[in-house]
């Protein structure tokens, strides 16, 4: 064999997964970027079927894990106090952090101003199929603001479980798991059935995460194949402002939150959770990455007990990659359709990408759904909510990826952040990478 080939293959099969996963998503893009040119229908089947194995494994134990992860995170805790602490400072945190990226969001749109000129375009690609699932989402969206908190509480859980309502199963896990901290030494039998339903569970992540390289290589490719490159030249000016807003969170607001909450090092961080990163930028879901999200916090160096508590109401509440998308977009259709944007308008736009982020689900596409809850009180026609909403699908995989990377990592910031303050963190673990153990 060829010397480089013997080089290639030792690298590939003698470096840590993260890096099999970041080759995967480069390979991801060239192959996708390929198809795009020329398509191939037997090669895109291969593709979806390998992504939809991935993904639909790791969304196999998400469920069994919440639910566990939840419950034996508040029973260790325990008392009442400590855990009200923890609350208030997990919403605390997660608040500051996605007040930020509102802010970034708007100033970025104000600044570049990505929709001027942009009507046009939008027109373009309202294609009647597309809008009729837009229709039909945001018809789903005309409840106000109320109903949708009422939808949050579970008439009956196992509806929820059924159906994988990520809010209304936290909202019962949550009350469920306070009730049994409360009852005392009763609750004994049923918090060790849910121990060894998380240890079955993050063993079957391990195993998982054998395929995570070529799932995500499949899930890129196949994202990619469909829409091409060119659609990066047509809306550069939009996805630019996407971009840097994301970049202005991973690089600048979640190390100056830790420098400022924590002695947390961002750079440590990011290795311990890179796998995690890459995975939610492969499947768009943050419930599906998170298994790997505790997984990766656990094996280096975050206590259980704060990451079972924390990373999963997280996955679920805390989207601060959607909401500045949330922000750009519906910001950007104004600038598009001429609405004025004064500070009282830009300030509700800000506040509802708050609600409609939180209230959306860790899944693909859920945060355009909630779009429609700030899109509603904007005053554009039907036509052009419509024709709007159907240029943000024709995008919409791609800024999934970036915001459900950005939606993680900030998980992780949170969760370290709060590890810290309560001397829940092995540093000597976390900061050294040669000793992190392989997830699997
Ligand atoms: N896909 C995102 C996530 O899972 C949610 C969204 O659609 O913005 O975090």
């Amino acid at each position: 064999m060829k010397l480089h080939m013997q080089i290639l293959i030792a690298l590939g099969l003698g470096i840590k997964r993260n890096w099999h996963i970041f080759f995967g998503i480069i390979a991801g893009i060239l192959v996708g970027i390929f198809l795009h040119e020329h398509p191939s229908a037997l090669v895109s089947t291969i593709l979806t079927f390998v992504g939809q194995v991935f993904i639909r494994l790791i969304q196999m134990v998400v469920i069994p894990l919440v639910v566990s992860a939840i419950i034996i995170g508040i029973t260790s805790v325990g008392d009442n106090k400590q855990l009200g602490k923890f609350g208030k400072k997990m919403i605390l945190y997660y608040g500051i952090i996605t007040t930020a990226a509102v802010a970034i969001g708007a100033a970025l749109a104000l600044i570049f101003k990505p929709g001027i000129g942009a009507a046009n375009y939008i027109a373009a690609n309202s294609a009647a199929e597309v809008q009729a699932s837009v229709a039909n989402a945001m018809a789903q969206q005309q409840g106000n603001i109320l109903n949708i908190f009422l939808g949050f509480i579970p008439n009956n859980p196992f509806h929820s479980f059924a159906y994988g309502d990520m809010v209304p199963i936290i909202v019962f896990v949550l009350i469920f798991a306070v009730a049994l901290a409360k009852v005392g030494d009763v609750n004994r039998p049923i918090v060790a059935f849910f121990e060894s339903v998380f240890a079955a569970t993050m063993k079957i992540t391990d195993w998982i995460m054998f395929l995570a390289a070529p799932g995500v290589f499949a899930l890129t490719a196949s994202a990619v194949s469909s829409f091409g490159i060119d659609i990066f030249a047509s809306i550069s000016k939009y996805l630019f402002v996407l971009f840097l807003g994301f970049l202005l969170q991973l690089f600048v607001v979640y190390p100056l939150f830790l420098k400022f909450f924590s002695k947390v090092s961002i750079v440590m961080l990011y290795s311990a959770v890179a796998e995690a990163m890459m995975v939610a930028f492969g499947t768009a879901s943050s419930s599906a990455t998170l298994p790997l999200t505790i997984a990766c916090c656990e094996k280096r160096g975050i206590s259980h007990k704060i990451s079972s508590f924390v990373l999963p109401l997280g996955a679920t509440l805390n989207m601060d990659g959607t909401a500045l998308l949330q922000t750009v977009a519906v910001i950007f259709l104004a600038q598009a359709y001429g609405v004025p944007l004064d500070l009282f308008l830009i300030v509700q736009i800000a506040l509802l990408a708050i609600i409609a982020s939180s209230t959306c689900a860790g899944i693909p596409g859920a945060g355009l759904i909630t779009i429609a809850l700030i899109l509603n009180g904007m005053g554009l026609s039907p036509e052009q909510l419509v024709a709007g909403f159907a240029f943000l699908f024709t995008i919409e995989r791609v800024t999934d990826m970036m915001r459900t990377l950005v939606n993680v990592t900030s998980d992780t910031v949170v969760v370290a952040a709060i590890a810290d303050n309560e001397n829940e963190i092995n540093y000597d673990l976390l900061n050294n990478p040669q000793a992190y153990e392989e997830i699997a």
